[in-house]
Order: structure tokens, then C-alpha cells, then sequence
């Protein structure tokens, strides 16, 4: 039956491209099935984080899921650190997973950077976590940005050879279900499912304000280059004021963007923020400077940021309410993977002594 996991890292400033790309397009998933939204710290500390920072950030992503409209009465909202089981399923992609597959990923590189003998082993394993973050739910659906494109494939990659290792065993023990897309590379039983990314919208892919060749980013030094959740008013006109541009005026058309990134990205993000398509903002901004068409942009992004903005302020100063939603997701998120784990121990042919 279909259920949606995703999440988000603690990692530091939430900014308009998560918002746009992933958490605003959790909302109304709630009212169509099960949903689980993790705040991964364990993805987190694949870089330095430091301790005292990671707990008020743990917290500030979970505040966001609140003030976003994430219901937790509906949701499952949790930590990922409180469930074992994403650790171990971990571990167990880990011997699934090839060196090879790994290898390919392109996070890991723009990641690590020059010296990748220095990255730690978990950043090069990331995308092992995240599968098992999705599959110990045995989720079918996962909303994210189009940067996560590749570690999803990676994860059917992972279900798939998961599925074709142990299908005796899956038939045997009684625990497959029938492939619901018969293919001759995957027996007719799986248990794990073949999920599908969730990948939509004008806003997969909000690009840096500085660079419009790079996705923007909480890990991105440059503060000019994104857009807070926690940004004031005057914080997001400046921020836009000071966005990279071209001289040009705006085009008439959207195929007039190709070959100018930073004036695409600009269009995008207003499209996205008034659910309109980016023609529909070219039919009003053609023709215009970027002199008039940034205070428009201001204007709507602060109109539609500050609710969010006030709410997440709000929640935060309670951290025992915040606590005590991830502490009750933490309970439903154990109770769903725990028997997928035990489920997963007897396939691979381990002994539960206990
Ligand atoms: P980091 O730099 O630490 O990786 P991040 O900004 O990439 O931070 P993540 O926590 O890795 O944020 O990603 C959370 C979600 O936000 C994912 O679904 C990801 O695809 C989405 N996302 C991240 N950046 C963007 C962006 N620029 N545009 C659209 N979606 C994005
Ligand atoms: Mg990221």
C-alpha cells in the first residue's frame, strides 16, 4: 500500500529551496495517505556538526514542519537518531549496495570536494542511510528536490538486487508481495518495494542568489546566497536587491530564459511562490528591468514567508512541545519499522536469540 517518507537535515539554515523543492509539497500529501517526515541527524553528522548547534537545529527543523502545515496528528513527525532501525537497515545496504554504485554518486563529490581521502566514511555511505530511511518504512513514494534524483534510483537499485538475492527466501518465509510492475529482471515477489520519487513542480531546483549555476544550500557559506525560513523582511529584500542578474530586461517568453540561469531561477522562485507558471509571470514582468521586477519578488516572497516565519519564532521558544511531537513520532515511526527489521533479520538468515 503506498506511504510517502522523506526528510530533511539538520544541517543548518532552512532555506526557500527546501521549503519549495520538498517541505511545502509534504502538506497536502497528508490528506491522501500515510506520511512519515524524518528530520535526519544521523545524515547530518556525515559532516561536522557542531553539538550544542545540531540540537537547536534538530528542533528548528521540526518547527518548520509545524509552521509548514505538517499536522503531527496526521504525520508521523520524528528524528531519525531515536529509531535503530534506520542504523542497521544501514548497515545491511551497506553489504548490498556496490563500491561501483557508490562511486557514480555526484553529492559525494561536490560534497567532498578536492580531498575526498578526508571525507568521512559516512558521507561516501549517505545514500546507503537514505535508503534505508525510506525502505525500513517500505515507503513507495518520497517527495524531494531534484538533487536527490540519483539517490533514489540508488534505491531501487538497492530494493532491486535486495529482491533478487533473497527471492527464495522471500517466497519461502511468505513474506513477498506481487511485483506490481512484472518485470523480467525482478522476480514475481518482492518485499521490498520499487519506490518512486516524487520530483515536481517549477521549484525542484531553486538555484544559489550568488550563482545560478549552483543549487542553493543551508551548507553554502555565503548567507547572500539563500533565502532563510528565519529571514526578516528586510533580510529577504536585501538578499534579492543584491541577487545576481544579467543587464537584459526580462524576456516574453520562457524560452528566452535558456543560456540566463540567475534570471530562470528569479522567475522560477516567483512562479513557485504565487503557484502561477513561469509563462503566466513573463505575461506580466515581460519587457520590464530587473529594477522593477526585485521589489515584486521581495514583496511576494515576504507575504508569503511571514507567517511561516512568525510561527517557527513561536515554536521554537517551546522546546518541550517540540520534544514531545518527536518523541510520539518516535514511537509510531519504531512501531511500523521494527517488524520490517525482524522481517529483514529472518530473509538475510539470522538467529534472533533474543
Ligand atoms: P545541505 O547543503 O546540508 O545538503 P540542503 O539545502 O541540500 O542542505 P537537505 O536537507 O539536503 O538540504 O535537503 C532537504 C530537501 O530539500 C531535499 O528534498 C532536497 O532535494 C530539497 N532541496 C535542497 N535544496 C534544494 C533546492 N535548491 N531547490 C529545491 N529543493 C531543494
Ligand atoms: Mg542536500
Amino acid at each position: 500500500e503506498p506511504r510517502v517518507f522523506s526528510g530533511v537535515q539538520p544541517t543548518g539554515n532552512l532555506h526557500l529551496g527546501n521549503y519549495l523543492g520538498a517541505i511545502s509539497r509534504f502538506v497536502p500529501l497528508q490528506d491522501q495517505m500515510p506520511t512519515i517526515y524524518c528530520v535526519v541527524d544521523l545524515h547530518a553528522i556525515t559532516v561536522w556538526q557542531e553539538p550544542e548547534v545540531l540540537t537547536r537545529t534538530i528542533r528548528e527543523v521540526t518547527a518548520a514542519y509545524l509552521a509548514a502545515g505538517i499536522d503531527p496528528k496526521k504525520s508521523i513527525i520524528f528524528n531519525q537518531s531515536q529509531v535503530k532501525e534506520h542504523a542497521e537497515l544501514a548497515w545491511i545496504f551497506n553489504c548490498i549496495a556496490r563500491m561501483g554504485w557508490l562511486k557514480r554518486m555526484t553529492q559525494f563529490k561536490d560534497k567532498a570536494g578536492k580531498n575526498q581521502e578526508n571525507a568521512s566514511v559516512g558521507l561516501f555511505a549517505y545514500p546507503n542511510l537514505m535508503a534505508a530511511d525510506i525502505l525500513a518504512y517500505r515507503a513507495t513514494h518520497v517527495p524531494v528536490g531534484e538533487d536527490q534524483k540519483q539517490h533514489l534510483e540508488l534505491t531501487r537499485d538497492i530494493a532491486q538486487k535486495f529482491n533478487n538475492d533473497y527471492a527464495e527466501r522471500i517466497k519461502e518465509l511468505g513474506l513477498g508481495i506481487p511485483n506490481p510492475e512484472p518485470n523480467p529482471e525482478l522476480p514475481d515477489e518482492l518485499y521490498l518495494p520499487l519506490t518512486e520519487p516524487m520530483i515536481a513542480g517549477s521549484a525542484t531546483r531553486i538555484m544559489s542568489l550568488r550563482d545560478g549555476t549552483k543549487k542553493m544550500s543551508k551548507s553554502d557559506p555565503s548567507d547572500l546566497s539563500r533565502i532563510n525560513l528565519t529571514d526578516d523582511a528586510d533580510a529577504i529584500a536585501k538578499k534579492i536587491k543584491k541577487a545576481k542578474t544579467d543587464p537584459e530586461p526580462l524576456p516574453g517568453e520562457v524560452k528566452g530564459l535558456e543560456e540566463r540561469p540567475e534570471a530562470d531561477n528569479l522567475v522560477g522562485i516567483y512562479a513557485a511562490l504565487a503557484d502561477m507558471t513561469k509563462q503566466d509571470v513573463l505575461n506580466e514582468y515581460g519587457g520590464q528591468q530587473f529594477s522593477a521586477f526585485k521589489p515584486a519578488l521581495s514583496e511576494l516572497a515576504v507575504t508569503k514567508l511571514a507567517p511561516m516565519n512568525e510561527e517557527m519564532k513561536r515554536l521554537t521558544q517551546d522546546p518541550g512541545t517540540i520534544d514531545a511531537v518527536l518523541k510520539d513520532g518516535a514511537e509510531r515511526a519504531a512501531a511500523i519499522a521494527e517488524p520490517v527489521l525482524h522481517d529483514m533479520r529472518r530473509i538475510l538468515g539470522f538467529v534472533e536469540a533474543r
